[in-house]
């Protein structure tokens, strides 16, 4: 993990502001609401970009949602196959 040097004060309602230049190298727009995973590795807070994964293969592109689930492209495809 890299350090980015950047200390950041939390708030009394426990929130912090994500550096815009990290929000704009990692492409999170807050404007949009971009959602935002928590992971915790130990005594470590990650924060991640949230992108849904498909069900099936675990893939992040071309995913859309199908009966409350999230399916990708190619898995869509294959589906339709069967
Ligand atoms: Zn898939």
């Amino acid at each position: 993990m890299k350090s980015t040097g950047i200390v950041r004060n939390i708030d009394s309602l426990g929130r912090i502001v994500l550096p815009i230049e990290l929000r704009r190298t990692l492409n999170i727009d807050a404007s949009k609401g971009d959602p935002i995973e928590i992971y915790m590795d130990g005594t470590s807070i990650v924060l991640r970009k949230y992108e849904p994964n498909c069900v099936f293969c675990g893939s992040s592109k071309k995913v859309s949602e199908f009966k409350g689930k999230n399916v990708c492209e190619n898995c869509r495809k294959e589906l339709a196959e069967k």
